[in-house]
């Protein structure tokens, strides 16, 4: 077991660990450490650090640790450790804080999550909506992984599941608006 010294925590990680939790309005003394929300994520087998991880770092004050974690890189936000946690802590928001702040920070860590989502948002504000040939082709494309799915596309072409042609909903601006109101609250950049 990996023995940490508290005392040698920097006050700035703690810091930073606070207003974190801040931002998800959860109180980090709050957690047991139960293990009731690892228990029932979906993506724990495949994380570095599960929910239960991620809460036990930032009470200790090891940020880094959890910014630097795929956990919160997989994170697919189902909110089912935030239904199983028997004091009503809010670690959906804790994954989602603690992944913007590793963005913010310049962490990849899961770069194909990255590539996904920048591409998903980038369509949902050109158009109200995804267009998935164009998503897979461009994630395909930031992501590297150039031949992805190409094997798939002539079927899902054939079965008109995927087409050409570019589909918006009616009314663009104002999904635009609230794409931009959503930016605004979280305070990024549009
Ligand atoms: S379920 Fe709640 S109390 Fe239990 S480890 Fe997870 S966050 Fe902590
Ligand atoms: S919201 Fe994220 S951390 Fe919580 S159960 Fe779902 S995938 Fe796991």
């Amino acid at each position: 077991m990996h023995t940490v010294n508290l005392s040698d925590v920097a006050v700035a990680d703690r810091e930073l660990a606070q207003t974190i939790a801040q931002r998800a309005n959860v109180n980090l003394r709050d957690c047991y450490q139960c293990g009731k929300c690892a228990a029932g994520c979906p993506m724990a087998d495949d994380m570095d650090l599960s929910p239960q991880q991620i809460m036990r770092a930032l009470q200790m004050g090891l940020t880094e640790k959890a910014l630097s974690a795929t956990g919160p890189w997989l994170c697919a936000q189902c909110m089912v450790c935030s239904t199983r946690c028997p004091q009503n802590i809010d670690i959906t928001k804790i994954m989602r804080e603690v992944r913007r702040e590793s963005h913010a920070r310049g962490h990849r860590c899961i770069p194909e999550s990255n590539a996904f989502e920048t591409q998903f948002l980038k369509g949902v504000k050109a158009d109200g909506r995804n267009n998935e040939q164009y998503l897979a082709a461009f994630y395909n494309l930031r992501s590297g992984h150039l031949a992805q799915d190409m094997l798939s596309a002539p079927k899902m072409l054939a079965k008109g599941m995927v087409g050409i042609g570019k589909h918006s909903v009616k009314d663009r601006d104002a999904v635009r608006k609230i794409y931009e109101k959503c930016l605004e609250k979280d305070g990024e950049q549009k």
